[in-house]
């Protein structure tokens, strides 16, 4: 089982590892560390890109996945073999990483101000891609985009605190909603609160403020069967 460093860091850039095991799948080359801060595609948003590299070897890692807690960073063909129970120096391409989580932080914050400005509306799903980003609400109500710029520029512009944490479902739903899906009984999950709004479930790499987002331009506001997307940019 990979560590997984990203989740308890955004902003760790570069570490070291140890090439546990390489293959070859329908993706092409993999890598499997015993630790990573490669971010792996999930949860709406992108993987990381970088690079893994030691003395005598260096490859481009242009996808990381994961299935059932294995981590596999893909890289880019090598003429050298891939020196598996090496220590490898690993770095993940910052400017891709940050700009992934201003878009994913800036999800979450379009999520919870709709539910503060429109009750009735609960978000079901987010999908931070640059270029293709929106968050989904359920429900059907009538959005003025004015307002929800002008609120989604104070929120910036509060620059409130994100932290994630650990919780039961127990716990999570005692002390903040029912959760609209099971989550196996005392098996804590992670958790995603930005101030004093309400957390979400998430796996994802947060900015440590909101005020990191810097600005967030609503594109299209669209309605169709009980279902509002909300697209947006991050500037
Ligand atoms: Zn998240």
């Amino acid at each position: 089982m990979t560590k997984k460093l990203y989740l308890e860091d955004t902003y760790q850039f570069h570490f070291e590892g140890l090439i546990q095991e390489a293959g070859k799948d329908e993706k092409g080359i993999f890598i499997i560390l015993d630790q990573t801060t490669f971010y792996p595609q999930g949860g709406g948003q992108p993987s990381d890109h970088g690079i893994i590299k030691n003395d005598h070897f260096e490859a481009n890692v242009i996808k990381v996945t994961q299935f059932n807690n294995e981590i596999k960073h893909y890289i880019t063909s090598t003429t050298n073999e891939v020196p598996v129970g090496s220590k490898v120096y690993c770095l993940v391409n910052q400017e891709r990483r940050l700009i992934n989580a201003r878009y994913h932080t800036a999800g979450h914050l379009l999520g919870n101000v709709i539910e503060i400005l429109y009750p009735k509306l609960k978000a079901i799903k987010g999908h931070s891609f640059p270029g293709e980003a929106y968050v989904e609400f359920q429900g059907d109500e009538a959005i003025n985009a004015t307002t929800l710029q002008n609120e989604i520029n104070e929120a910036i512009a509060k620059n409130d605190k994100t932290k994630v944490f650990e919780i039961d479902p127990e716990s999570f739903e005692q002390h903040f909603y029912k959760l609209s899906y099971n989550i196996p009984e005392n098996k804590k999950f992670r958790a995603m609160q930005i101030g004093d709004m309400l957390p979400v479930p998430c796996g994802g790499t947060h900015l440590s403020s909101v005020g990191e987002i810097r600005h967030v331009n609503i594109s299209r506001i669209k309605a169709k069967n009980n279902c509002l997307r909300i697209a947006y940019e991050v500037t």
